[in-house]
């Protein structure tokens, strides 16, 4: 067949996401850092009654009331919020905004690999910066690298480690690009970067509703910047992003408060214990602020491990990439997900 695409997409790699079985396939999936609880009742009585007309009819162009839920949630003025279609859209959006041939992206890695996808996709200039193996942030560096724009994943995934707010101060006082501060995980996290929105009009945070509210599958997430930063993102945003069911279901997640802090409590408390039986078993794990665990095996077998399980029917992550290769990344479930794969780990190791 021609190649009918632009150089730099015939030359990118295909982002690989978790494998996503059939539902009903009775399989344990703990490699998509989905939440394992169901999203709060709320929004199953939202669907249930939901309007044929809010279907007819194109849906507001910001998801209105999902701003407003999520302003009276977060004590923000609502012209502070966007609204994405995951905030993987507004992650596109920002590098579709703010970046080309000249203008440089810059994050330090390991993280989140959907920035080196958005990246090459846009043909930009990419500078990837290192962590330090304990995963201080290189901070001097990407100030000095100075990028149109800097991608923060705090907490960061696949480490789970927090950046410090001190470290995010910096860069955002220093860098005279936007500084994303991508905090999909805050949810399992004591604290956040959100102050930094009203003290730097070059700070955007971008949160999501997939994990700590259970909704991975409607597909919404949220920015939150100065308004004059949010203006150039909205130019770029498609025009009716939010469809009107995600907008209902959101908003009715977001307003229910307690029982997402109820579920992410849960999480964070099997956390502790799963994070204790895998380190019985000799595996390294690292401190954790979200909801999974970067995990190191006793012998030097993270693949085959990986291999192991998923014949089992668990589903893990494996990284097949420099730094990573010897670890697993293993997303907490339930009490009984998490024994089943203790007891699994156990048999293998
Ligand atoms: C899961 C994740 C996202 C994507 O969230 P969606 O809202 O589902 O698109 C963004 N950033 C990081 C670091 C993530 O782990």
């Amino acid at each position: 067949m021609s190649n009918y695409f632009r150089a730099n997409v015939d030359a990118m790699a295909a982002y690989v996401p978790g494998e996503q079985p059939q539902p009903g396939t009775p399989i344990i999936k703990l490699n998509s850092n989905e939440n394992p609880y169901p999203p709060t009742p709320a929004v199953m009585e939202v669907l249930g009654n939901f309007d044929p007309e809010l279907l007819r009819r194109y849906p507001h162009p910001f998801a209105q009331d999902f701003r407003h839920a999520a302003s009276q949630v977060l004590g923000i003025p609502s012209n502070w919020i966007i609204v994405g279609n995951g905030s993987d859209e507004l992650l596109n959006v920002v590098m579709r905004a703010c970046t080309d041939l000249e203008r440089e992206v810059v994050y330090p890695t390991p993280t989140y690999v959907l920035y080196s996808t958005l990246t090459q996709m846009q043909s930009a200039r990419l500078l990837e910066i290192p962590y330090s193996e304990d995963y201080q942030l290189p901070l001097e560096e990407i100030i000095a690298a100075n990028g149109a724009v800097t991608f923060i994943a705090s907490p960061n995934s696949p480490s789970g480690h927090i950046v410090p707010k001190d470290d995010l101060r910096k860069l955002a006082r220093n860098l005279t690009g936007v500084l994303v501060i991508d905090e999909a995980y805050v949810d399992f996290a004591e604290e956040n970067a959100l102050d930094l929105v009203q003290e730097f009009e070059n700070v955007l945070v971008i949160r999501t509703l997939s994990k700590g509210y259970s909704l991975a599958g409607i597909r919404l997430g949220f920015g939150i910047a100065n308004p004059q930063l949010l203006s150039g993102l909205y130019k770029v945003k498609d025009s009716y992003n939010i469809d009107a069911i995600a907008c209902a279901v959101g908003t009715a997640a977001i307003s229910d408060q307690n029982y997402k802090n109820a579920c992410v409590a849960k999480v964070k408390k099997s956390r502790i214990k799963l994070a204790q039986d895998l380190q019985k078993l000799g595996f390294q794990v690292w401190e954790s602020h979200t909801n999974f665990l970067l995990t190191q095996p006793p012998q030097n077998n993270a693949q085959d491990i990986y291999l192991q399980l998923r014949a089992k029917g668990i589903l893990i992550r494996y990284f097949p990439q420099p730094r990573l290769d010897d670890k697993l990344r293993i997303t907490v479930g339930t009490d009984e997900q998490n024994q089943a794969l203790v007891s699994a780990l156990s048999l293998i190791v």
